[in-house]
């Protein structure tokens, strides 16, 4: 009787880790599916103006500059030269 109830507990036990195990794996899958759409930034197509020739640009495409004063998107690695010689003098 007593060999039964430990038989019992042991495949109770392994049974409700395989379901742990098993719960798990669909958690991390179903995760992973979402990612792609979840990762991806929203804003890449929006549309900046360039301070140094006032062209606008899409943010994607756009050349960037971190200062203290923000970040600054500029149409060409040309404008943000201008702009840095222009903010140094
Ligand atoms: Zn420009």
């Amino acid at each position: 009787m007593i060999l039964r109830i430990i038989l019992f507990l042991i495949f109770a036990y392994f049974g409700i880790k395989t379901i742990l195990a098993v719960v798990r794996y669909f958690k991390k899958s179903s995760q992973e599916n979402q990612i792609p759409g979840a990762g991806r930034p929203t804003i890449t197509n929006e549309m900046i103006q360039d301070p140094v020739c006032g062209m606008y640009v899409p943010m994607n495409e756009s050349v960037s500059h971190r200062s203290r004063q923000g970040t600054f998107y500029f149409c060409s690695e040309e404008c943000k030269k201008r702009f840095l010689d222009g903010k140094t003098h």
